[in-house]
């Protein structure tokens, strides 16, 4: 029998595991498929872990996810095409959940796809991943945690996908002084709890999501300043902000040119005490379990050129990597990987065959290539990865029984486009906005003043989701 190992069940892995358990469920040939997953439960990211530096099994730490984390992006944007919010929470509900409630959507993803957790073996750890030509099998190698004494096996498999994400391993640049600073540096990775730097000035790195929600949130959170520096600059290559509205007590700075004890001078010569350093610097694609033959070695771009259709191993056809790229597209678009990374296995789809939008354009890989080659907006960003999912799952099948992929992808680019104008309206307010299902065509409702993002710091579980619309 053909055997799939599946590596990693957060969002990516999951869907993986849906996909196959869709050809059990219609009772049509299935491999025999293991899972290899180092947390003792599904999820990923989602499971926040107090934990940093070294985990409980003794590698480093997977988790990137901070306590008061909401989504940053509209859930009508990732929302599964055959599993809606409004399927989950049994009515409409507002259009930014915190990461207590956009888990538990995942999870109820999880449970309407009937993912079966005798395929997943939990606590257990890939360490190594090798191919061997003659025999055509890849050798997994893991460390079963879950007793108090490791145990390693070896398993043979035909195929394996990769889904261990790439957002944990943090990218550390060297600045002058850091060595000698004398506050606390750490990198975003590591950050759980903005009420630790209540009264602290901060300096946050980088100019990207995790900087622009780490300022926003230790500014909720009481921080006396924040000071946000970066490299940003204009085509004449003078640095620039990025034109956020920003709350007094949050400024932007060009980038941090050296420090002396506390003091940190910044690149317009401005000087300031700090008493923390948090780098959101980004992260880097890590691979090492796998051989250095199969060895996927790629930056953070919303298209992977190192990849087949940015899924499928150009040293290996038996080996596939699920949302490897950057995103602004994420679980419906990592579930149309995945069944198409399904598909490839059973030998209903090959990489070399163009797909085809739903108006019969064909799409190969070198034309998403051009299409990568040419983008400039975050528009053309999201558009690159709308016209991807639409082929996908058009491709698939996946999802196509309750939406066209093509007024899906149309949709969820519209709804970016309003969430970028209101997002640089006040990117201290967007999330109290509300957006309309591309599925259902619900609108979702808005949150009551007293639990809009800014005012509301520590009620973020489900129950609060579900009521924080309705005045109490
Ligand atoms: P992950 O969630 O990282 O899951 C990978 C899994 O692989 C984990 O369970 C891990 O334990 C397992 N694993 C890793 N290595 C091994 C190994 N060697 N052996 C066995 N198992 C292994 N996306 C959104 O859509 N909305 C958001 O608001 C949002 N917020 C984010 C906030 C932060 C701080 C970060 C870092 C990311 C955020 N993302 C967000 C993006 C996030 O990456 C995706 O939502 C999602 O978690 C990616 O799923 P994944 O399964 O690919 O990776
Ligand atoms: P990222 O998007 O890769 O951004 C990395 C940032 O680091 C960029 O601004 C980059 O600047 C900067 N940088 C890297 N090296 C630098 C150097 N040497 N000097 C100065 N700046 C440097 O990573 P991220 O912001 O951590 O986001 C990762 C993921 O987490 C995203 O998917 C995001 O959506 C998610 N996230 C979500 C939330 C949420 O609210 N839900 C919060 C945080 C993160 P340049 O652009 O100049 O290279």
């Amino acid at each position: 029998m053909v055997r799939v190992a599946i590596i990693g069940a957060g969002p990516s892995g999951i869907t993986a595991i849906a996909a196959f358990q869709e050809l059990v469920s219609k009772g049509l040939e299935c491999p025999e498929v293991v899972v290899y997953e180092r947390q003792g439960e599904i999820g990923g990211l989602w499971n926040y872990n107090w934990r940093t530096g070294t985990d409980v099994d003794g590698f480093g730490c997977h988790a990137s996810m901070y306590k008061h984390l909401w989504s940053n992006g509209p859930k009508e944007c990732l929302e599964f095409p055959d599993y809606s919010f409004e399927q989950h929470y049994g009515e409409a509900t507002c259009s930014y959940p915190p990461r207590l409630a956009l888990r538990d959507y995942i999870m109820g993803y999880a449970k309407h796809s009937q993912v079966n957790h005798d395929w997943i073996r939990f606590n257990t750890y890939v360490k190594n991943v090798v191919f061997d030509e003659e025999s055509k099998k890849f050798t997994i190698t893991a460390v079963d945690n879950s007793e108090q004494e490791q145990q390693e096996s070896s398993d043979e498999f035909d195929h394996v996908i990769v889904s261990t994400g790439h957002f944990s391993v943090p990218v550390m640049p060297e600045f002058a002084g850091l060595h000698d600073y004398a506050g606390l540096v750490m990198h975003s990775h590591d950050f759980r709890a903005a009420e630790s730097y209540k009264d602290q000035t901060v300096v946050v790195v980088g100019k990207s999501y995790s900087a622009e929600d780490l300022a926003s949130q230790l500014y909720k959170y009481g921080a006396k300043k924040v000071i946000i520096t970066h490299r940003n600059k204009d085509d004449s290559g003078n640095w620039q902000p990025t034109g956020f509205h920003w709350s007094e007590g949050i400024e932007e700075r060009a980038l941090m040119a050296s420090m002396d004890g506390h003091n940190i001078t910044f690149g317009d010569g401005s000087t300031e005490k700090v008493d923390a350093v948090i780098l959101c610097t980004g992260y880097k694609h890590w691979f090492p379990f796998l051989d250095k033959a199969i060895k996927l070695t790629c930056k953070n771009t919303m298209w992977l050129p190192e990849l087949n259709m940015s899924i499928q191993s150009k040293q290996n056809p038996n080996l596939y990597f699920l949302s490897m790229q950057d995103q602004f597209y994420t679980y419906n678009m990592f579930a149309a990987m995945a069944y198409y990374a399904r598909d490839l296995i059973m030998g209903k789809l090959t990489t070399d065959q163009p797909m085809t939008d739903v108006d019969g354009k064909p799409w190969a890989d070198k034309d998403f290539i051009t299409l990568y080659n040419n983008m400039k907006t975050d528009a053309d960003n999201y558009g690159l990865q709308g016209k991807y999912t639409e082929c996908l799952m058009k491709a698939t099948g996946y999802g196509t029984q309750a939406i066209c992929p093509k007024k899906f992808v149309e949709g969820i680019n519209k709804t970016f486009d309003d969430w970028e104008e209101l997002k640089h309206h006040n990117i201290m307010d967007y999330r109290d906005h509300a957006h309309a299902s591309i599925i259902t065509g619900t609108m979702s409702p808005k949150p009551t003043k007293t639990n809009n993002w800014l005012n509301n710091k520590w009620e973020d579980d489900i129950q609060f989701y579900k009521n924080m619309h309705k005045h109490q």
